[in-house]
């Protein structure tokens, strides 16, 4: 068989142990931070309708336009491997009740991008996202951000930087564009390609190009709050006057647009010193999006896993779990003792304890060998003689002890070495 036939798809990664460990705490610390702030978990399809991203990111934006994994399903329906996490969710809102126009929903699980692979950059990703449902007020928008570095410390990052910005209201981006299309028109012709298409159709993603030729035209350009009316600077004064209520460090960055069209007024990008060259942690922004009567505005992010998980590499400041090995493992000297260790170490799960044993009915060697391999701490070995007579030989491989035990000796001795305490009577 060829190496490729092991491999996943093409930009897509298995996540398995021990780094999936670290992945699942990840997950579970940041369900707790969110349940601190009241809010509920949303599980959308992976697969939506076309429009559903078209109409709600824009259709001119680098992911509409060049990174959908869109296909034709049996019945001819033009569908959508989700490529960020909002629009499902704010589909999900449009289609409840009143109650959900003040929810506050997260998510996490996977997105799709057809872009070039590269470090940092996955065609299929994890993110775990916030929306928070409501009309904009400046203290919501701040309050997002808030959550969101108290979540970042909360996995033990500190070496990241808060970007922030404001693209004003729909009215506001149009006379930005304009100005700036005024601006740059006279070097439109040294503009990067992708910049040359942006011009027209999205000029606002031509502040944040990466390109050096395109930095170098942009670096003079006015910040863009220059070209929006005084209520929408008042609201972004408003934002960071929040900011510094709540104590979160921010850096004004005017060049920062973020690349979908629903965004509006407060726009943030979380980088991180140890990523590299794809340096962003996490993005978002508040935003107004519709289906079809209803518009739907709110606040949120959504955090790149994969990127978190380099970060706290890089950070280290967290010793995260590498494996669940099992504590203990039963060895069985032949079938009566396979058949009654099978038994028991089924119920002692039920109880609590994680406890495995050897299926093949393999040499005691081999069985060792097994136990201390998967990191067990200790072994119960039984053979005919011990299940006669009731009793059990109760091995401690780090100090290698042996002891013959009876079942309430065994208990109270796995229940001092504090691998578990069964509490109720075992059989
Ligand atoms: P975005 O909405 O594109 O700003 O994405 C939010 C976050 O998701 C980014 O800051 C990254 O951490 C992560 N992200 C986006 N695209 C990718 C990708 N192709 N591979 C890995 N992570 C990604």
């Amino acid at each position: 068989m060829a190496t490729n036939d092991f491999q996943p798809v093409y930009g897509m990664t298995d996540i398995g142990p021990p780094e999936v460990y670290t992945w699942q705490q990840v997950e579970e610390q940041a369900r707790k931070v969110l349940n601190k702030y009241g809010f509920d978990e949303v599980r959308t399809p992976i697969v939506e309708r076309n429009e559903v991203f078209v109409r709600s990111l824009g259709d001119t934006t680098d992911i509409v336009q060049k990174e959908m994994f869109t296909f034709v399903d049996r019945g001819d329906r033009q569908l959508t491997l989700r490529p960020e996490g909002t629009a499902g969710v704010i589909r999900y809102v449009a289609s409840c009740g009143q109650d959900a126009l003040n929810g506050r929903f997260y998510y996490v699980g996977p997105m799709f991008r057809a872009e070039r692979p590269q470090a940092g950059r996955r065609r299929q990703f994890h993110q775990f996202g916030v929306e928070m449902i409501g009309a904009a007020l400046p203290a919501l928008d701040a309050e997002c951000i808030a959550l969101q570095a108290h979540l970042l410390s909360e996995w033990g990052l500190s070496k990241f930087t808060v970007n922030i910005n404001t693209r004003g209201l729909p009215e506001d981006i149009a006379k930005v564009g304009e100005g700036l299309r005024k601006m740059l028109s006279p070097h439109r012709g040294q503009l990067c390609a992708d910049c040359q298409r942006r011009f027209e159709q999205n000029i606002l993603r031509v502040l944040d190009c990466k390109e050096a030729g395109c930095q170098e035209m942009i670096k003079d350009l006015p910040p863009m709050t220059d070209f929006m009316a005084d209520d929408s600077k008042r609201y972004f004064a408003e934002v960071l006057r929040f900011l510094e209520l709540l104590k979160v460090d921010v850096k004004l960055n005017p060049r920062l647009v973020r690349g979908l069209d629903y965004y509006v007024h407060t726009v943030f990008e979380i980088t991180h010193g140890g990523l590299g060259s794809q340096d962003a942690l996490s993005g978002g922004g508040r935003y107004q999006i519709s289906f079809g009567d209803r518009t739907i505005p709110g606040v949120g992010f959504a955090i790149g896993l994969e990127r978190v998980i380099v970060a706290l590499q890089s950070e280290q400041t967290q010793k995260w779990e590498q494996s669940h090995g099992v504590p203990l493992w039963f060895i069985s000297l032949g079938t009566k003792a396979f058949e009654e260790n099978l038994k028991l170490a089924m119920i002692w799960r039920r109880k609590g304890l994680p406890c495995a044993l050897d299926m093949e009915g393999r040499s005691l060697k081999a069985q060792m060998r097994a136990a201390s391999g998967r990191g067990a701490k200790w072994v119960v070995i039984r053979g005919d003689r011990e299940i006669e007579q009731g009793l059990f030989q109760l091995k401690d491989l780090q100090t290698g002890v042996q002891e013959e035990l009876d079942l309430p000796a065994l208990l109270s001795k796995l229940a001092a070495a504090q691998i578990h305490n069964f509490g109720a009577p075992l059989m």
